[in-house]
């Protein structure tokens, strides 16, 4: 369980050289857009986002839930139990995913198309508030 739990000794594979250069701070803070940069080859990479999705999930529809039961029954129980889950899933997220190499278009088109997105979300929000 010691072992376990310290992080600083665990060093990540990069997926390009296959060496155990990346850090599991540089893992945490790694994204598409600040990736960690191999100590080694320097290319870019960034934690595996396969569990993202059931992440996400839990975060906008179980959160709500959880808070709603806390305030309705008095009882901090729920959210105290959440953010165990939560750090507990950030842990075994640092520890078992794999690193995977970013592929700098993909990161281009997913972030004009986050833009869009807002973009549509916003020209909505100004019709519905101010045209109606
Ligand atoms: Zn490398």
């Amino acid at each position: 369980m010691i072992k376990l739990l310290a992080l600083k000794e665990i060093m990540n594979q990069c997926p390009y050289c296959s060496e155990k250069t990346i850090s599991a701070w540089q893992k945490f803070k790694a994204s598409d857009l600040y990736p960690a940069i191999c100590s080694s080859c320097g290319k870019p990479s960034r934690m595996s986002t396969s569990l993202n999705t059931i992440e996400d999930l839990a975060g906008t529809v179980l959160f709500p839930v959880a808070a709603v039961f806390s305030f309705l029954n008095k009882t901090w129980l729920p959210l105290v139990a959440f953010t165990f889950i939560l750090v507990l899933g950030a842990f075994l997220k640092l520890r078992y995913l794999p690193m995977v190499a970013v592929n700098e278009k993909a990161v281009v088109k997913k972030y004009w198309f986050a833009f869009g997105a807002l973009v549509m979300l916003f020209i909505w929000l100004l019709y519905d508030g101010f045209i109606k």
